[in-house]
Parts: C-alpha cells; sequence; structure tokens
C-alpha cells in the first residue's frame, strides 16, 4: 500500500478540506497520511478527528517556507506536538508576515492599476486560514481581473512578476530548531525544487534535518533513484508525498500522486519509538 505524506487543506492554500481529504484517502486506499499545510496545524488537527473515526493513520504535520542562503527552502515537521504553545505562537508570528505581506501585494496591484480588489476579499478566499499567494489570485479571478489563477500568478504574482512580494521567512536552522523543540522530527521537503546546491542534503543532514522527501510528483524516477541512494548513504529517513492541493487550484495533483511507499509511514512510526516525549 501506498502512503502520502505531504498534503495541503483548506487550511492553508489547499482546495479540500481535512475532512474531504481523509475520505479521499480511505478511498483510494492509502495506508496513511499528513497533512502539511504551510505554517499551519489546524487541518491537520481537524483531519485527525476525521481519521480516527474511521481508523486511518495520521501523522500530525506542517510545513515551513524557509531561507537557505539565497534559495528557498521548505521544511516539513513530522509528529510535532499540536498543542504546543510555543510551536502555536511563532507559527502565528509567521502568519502574521504572511498577511502583511498579502497588503503589500495589493499595494502593488493598486500602483498597476488593479484597485478593485482588497484585504477583505483576499481574507474571504482564504477562510481563516494561512493566507498565501494563491488567495490573492483567487480573489483576482472573482473580481473578473484574470481569467484563471495561472493568469493570475503570470501576471502579477509569480516571482518574476510586477507584483511579486517576497515573504519574510525564517532560516533553515531557525525551523529545524522550531519543529525540535515541539518534538517534531524535521525533514527537508522536495530538494529537487531546490535551485541547484550540489550539497544540500549534507548541509541539511549537518543542521539536524532528521529525513528527506524523495517522493514528489515533481521528482522524476531518476532523481528520486540518486536520492534514495544519497539520502540512505547518509543515514537519514526517506519519506514521500503528493504535495497536493487539492482540484481547482491552480497546479491540480491528486491524493496520492508520487506513490511514496508505506515504509515511509514505518520509518516516521520508528522515529517516534525512538524519541518519546
Ligand atoms: P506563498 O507561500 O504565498 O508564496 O505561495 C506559494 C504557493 O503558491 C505554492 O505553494 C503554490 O501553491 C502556489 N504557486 C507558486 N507559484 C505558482 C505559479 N507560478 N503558478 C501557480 N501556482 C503557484
Ligand atoms: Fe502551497
Ligand atoms: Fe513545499
Ligand atoms: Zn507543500
Amino acid at each position: 500500500m501506498a502512503v502520502d505524506l505531504h498534503i495541503h487543506s483548506t487550511a492553508s492554500d489547499g482546495t479540500q478540506t481535512p475532512e474531504e481529504i481523509v475520505r479521499e484517502a480511505r478511498r483510494i486506499g492509502l495506508a496513511g497520511i499528513a497533512i502539511a499545510d504551510h505554517d499551519e496545524l489546524g487541518g491537520s488537527a481537524e483531519a485527525a478527528l476525521h481519521a480516527e473515526r474511521i481508523g486511518l493513520r495520521l501523522i500530525p504535520a506542517v510545513e515551513i517556507s524557509t531561507d537557505y542562503e539565497d534559495v528557498e527552502v521548505h521544511i516539513l515537521g513530522y509528529w510535532i506536538d499540536p498543542q504546543d504553545v510555543r510551536l502555536g505562537e511563532r507559527l502565528r508570528t509567521i502568519r502574521e508576515g504572511r498577511l502583511q505581506r498579502a497588503q503589500q501585494i495589493l499595494d502593488r496591484l493598486a500602483e498597476l492599476g488593479v484597485t478593485n480588489v482588497g484585504i477583505d476579499d483576499v481574507l474571504r478566499e482564504a477562510g481563516g486560514g494561512s493566507v498565501g499567494r494563491p488567495h490573492v489570485a483567487a480573489a483576482l479571478v472573482r473580481a473578473g481581473v484574470t481569467g484563471h489563477r495561472q493568469e493570475a500568478f503570470k501576471r502579477y504574482l509569480g516571482k518574476t512578476a510586477p507584483a511579486y512580494v517576497p515573504r519574510v521567512r525564517p532560516t533553515t536552522l531557525e525551523a529545524i530548531d522550531i519543529v525540535r523543540e515541539a518534538g517534531g522530527c524535521p525533514v527537508v521537503a522536495h530538494p529537487g525544487l531546490v535551485p541547484r546546491r550540489p550539497r544540500l542534503i549534507e548541509q541539511m543532514a549537518d543542521y539536524g534535518v532528521e529525513g528527506v522527501e524523495v517522493y514528489h510528483p515533481k521528482h522524476s524516477p531518476r532523481q528520486i533513484a540518486l536520492l534514495l541512494e544519497r539520502v540512505q548513504a547518509a543515514g537519514l529517513l526517506v519519506t514521500g508525498g503528493s504535495d497536493s492541493h487539492g482540484p481547482g487550484g491552480t497546479e491540480p495533483v491528486s491524493i496520492g500522486a508520487g506513490s511514496a511507499p508505506e515504509a515511509c509511514l514505518e520509518g516516521l512510526d520508528q522515529w517516534r519509538r525512538q524519541h518519546p516525549r
């Protein structure tokens, strides 16, 4: 059986609710899942209730965007304690930064002549969760400024587009520390999407990362084979997931994509047994 240890819900920029994700995971026969929303624990916590009801394995998780040298690296935190007060506070601070940045993007858009989208429209798209560029894109589509979300990224929000504003992010080391202090297992997300850094895996291991997301739909079979070799040689855990943001988003990817084997879940279970709280 397969697992999917990297799914986004409506608590961040995914389009499926935690309950829908749990139901879909059961329908396609996954052995276990993790909802790893951007800087937000609410989706994972809610899914835990639904997963328990139907007997689906679920590992609590979060995904934190970080600055590593001059590139962006995402850190996944598995087994974090969702009740950890300090973790909750640190993630809230990061989410406040997201909100300020959304306002800055709107300011840029206004300079570009787009004045019919306000922060309330963006917040409505986010539905109370972690605010990201996909929500600004959805607000632009709803206001008729662009035809679809992909166009919104292309014309305004993408990294090289005129309304792009980077987020203030913690450093990779800080995020690893945040995960550790909450009793979690830090894992580097989709290293294949990080602009080429030849010793990335080894440097992350030096930073104290405990695993690497090897299985991911955007990793080629060749990348996966090479990563498996390096990750196992470094004595790190192998994890994987679809990074699904649900249907109807900018880049639809199904839950279960990436075909991470059940051994990924077993590896995290073993880590948990070796690191009791
Ligand atoms: P943020 O964390 O607010 O910077 O938003 C990042 C999210 O925006 C990613 O997780 C994707 O869901 C989405 N995204 C980023 N770049 C693009 C793009 N060029 N086209 C479509 N979606 C994108
Ligand atoms: Fe996202
Ligand atoms: Fe990511
Ligand atoms: Zn993700």
